[in-house]
């Protein structure tokens, strides 16, 4: 007997019809004598219609009334489930994140989870019921109803699986678990049976949508045994979250390649090289909250230089604005270019730490192309390359084959 926590998303419960598969998964699980506290996300597609019903009256909406309306998604699928469940005899109840409660501190739209009280979710699975609560939501201190950032069921999840010291966290998905690539790009790429948490955490802040990056950390934190699996099968072990390099095991020197088609590259070119410019330019972007993720500066000529970085797309013109704004004020420069038709490529794997030549492996396979690289940047477990968009998916299916990941780990 073990206590699980399992998450299930947005299409694993999408319809009335699929509540009740879940309903099903979770009873032969409780009938194996688990304890269960299930995790739900509001139906796929729910969150979105909400948040747009409040555009149409503000088009910026007031973050704590945006997450009064986005979190009744949640309220509804918990709701629905813990009476599928009833209907196959099985005692549930459902909790919003302000029954439980999950308490967060108030930054609506994207609050942190800083304690959960677990006595009356112990209470009840020690009289036999399955407990069902809502993903994504907290309260805040003065009672405010708070959401966590989307996605952030996953870390609803991960959370209380940390709280309740559970066996594992289970979060069933649309997909049977982590691979080394998007297989609707690379069709051979194959599933991980186990990917250790620092890559995971690569993967998952390079774009990889399976799991939210912050219940990620979250698992890291408190060491929460966390799987990925699939809902609309019934075999298979998924993917497992691993903590501890196991030395009986070979390690895969690269996991996975992962990419993000949500960058935007802007070049400020001809600024003085001289110190302060970098903090000239990247400071009045940092004041707007625009998070800047690769940056290069050249070797300049004639005293002159050229800074490059790259924002999320969604803040492209606003960090195009900012930077014109201050042009002439903070810094000096010839000229402010942009592109936004740029994507992000990464090769992550923890083997990397151990050998050279991984770079220039990535480096040839996609010379061997002709494809460009603009930018590179690299941490001791992932290469990330900036190229042009439309050589994203080539330079995905190259790289796969360059690192011959559609092949097993020999053991
Ligand atoms: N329903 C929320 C969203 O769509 C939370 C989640 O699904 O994890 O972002
Ligand atoms: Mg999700």
């Amino acid at each position: 007997m073990a206590l699980l926590v399992q998450k299930y998303g947005g299409t694993s419960v999408g319809t009335v019809e699929r509540i009740q598969n879940v309903a099903q998964r979770v009873a032969r699980a409780y009938h194996e004598g688990h304890h269960l506290v299930i995790v739900v996300s509001a139906m796929s597609g729910e969150t979105n219609r909400l948040i747009g019903l409040a555009k149409a009256i503000q088009p910026h909406p007031d973050p704590r009334e945006l997450d009064v309306i986005a979190s009744t998604g949640e309220q509804v699928t918990i709701g629905l489930l813990a009476m599928a469940l009833k209907q196959l005899g099985i005692k549930a109840r459902s909790y919003t994140g302000g029954q439980v409660p999950i308490l967060t501190d108030s930054a609506f739209t994207k609050a942190r989870i800083l304690n959960i009280d677990s006595r009356r979710i112990r209470a009840d699975l020690s009289s036999g019921h399955v407990v069902i609560v809502a993903g994504f939501q907290g309260v805040d201190a003065e009672g405010n109803i708070t959401t966590l950032g989307r996605g952030g069921s996953d870390t609803t999840g991960v959370a209380l699986a940390a709280a309740l010291h559970a066996d594992e966290c289970q979060i069933f998905t649309d997909v049977d678990g982590v691979y080394t690539t998007d297989p609707r790009i690379v069709p051979e790429a194959r599933r991980l049976d186990t990917v250790t948490f620092e890559e995971m955490l690569e993967m998952a802040s390079l774009g990889s949508k399976v799991l939210q990056i912050r219940s990620v950390e979250f698992a890291g934190k408190y060491k929460v045994k966390l799987r990925v699996l699939s809902s609309f099968e019934d075999k298979g072990n998924g993917t497992l979250i691993t903590y501890e390099e196991q030395d009986t095991m070979e390690q895969a020197i690269i996991s996975g390649i992962a990419f993000n088609r949500d960058e935007a590259k802007i070049t400020v070119m001809g600024v003085p090289d001289r110190p302060g410019v970098a903090y000239h330019i990247i400071g009045p972007v940092a004041d707007a909250n625009i998070d800047v993720d690769v940056i290069v500066q050249n070797t300049g000529e004639n005293g002159l230089t050229d800074f490059s970085f790259t924002v999320h797309r969604n803040e492209y013109q606003k960090a195009l604005e900012v930077l014109n704004n201050s042009l002439g004020k903070a810094f000096t420069a010839r000229e402010i270019k942009g592109d936004n038709k740029i994507a992000k490529v990464s090769v992550v794997g923890i083997g990397m730490r151990s050998h050279v030549g991984i770079a220039s492996k990535m480096f040839k396979a996609l010379a061997d192309e002709g494809i460009n690289i603009a930018m590179i940047s690299t941490s001791e477990i992932k290469i990330s390359v900036i190229l042009e968009e439309k050589y994203l998916e080539l330079a995905v299916r190259v790289l796969h084959s360059a690192f011959e990941l559609e092949k097993p780990i020999a053991a």
